[in-house]
């Protein structure tokens, strides 16, 4: 069980970077949709910005406050979207949310990149809501987009 120690740990970094650090914060200038969740549970907010062009999503950007969890969860999505088109979207939610309920193959998917990161949280029900408060919003988004077609 050493390694799972020593891989939590380095998981662990990961997340801190991006909460230090976090990727695509601020406001998103010429956005086509925006989206406000909350996790009034943890006291997490975010608000998801995209712009769309077509059925590519071109810039993500997103402001929030909260706990490590949510914050590092929404900087590596927004990190991974660029470039997206929504169908990839989707699946890269539907990925998301079966490694936060536990898939083992889920985890393994590479497209998820940094997001891998935060596997270890589907072992803390509680946090679970805080990791997948970004996608909530990201599927809301895709929801939209799909109702305007
Ligand atoms: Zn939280």
């Amino acid at each position: 069980m050493t390694t799972d120690v020593q891989l939590s740990s380095l998981y662990q970094q990961v997340i801190l970077d991006h909460y230090r650090k976090p990727k695509n914060k601020g406001d998103l200038e010429e956005a086509t949709a925006t989206v406000f969740m909350e996790n009034p549970v943890c006291g997490d907010e975010i608000r998801l910005q995209v712009r769309i062009e077509g059925d590519e999503i071109v810039e993500a950007r997103f402001v929030g406050s909260g706990c490590s969890i949510s914050q590092a969860s929404i900087s590596m999505l927004t990190q991974v979207l660029k470039g997206k088109k929504l169908d990839e979207a989707a699946l890269l939610a539907n990925r998301f949310t079966e490694m936060m309920h536990g898939d083992e193959t889920a985890a393994r998917d590479r497209s998820l990149k940094d997001l891998r990161a935060l596997q270890g949280v589907s072992k803390f029900p509680v946090r679970i809501k805080c990791a997948l408060l970004g996608f909530d919003a990201l599927k809301e988004v895709l929801d939209r987009s799909r109702s305007e077609e």
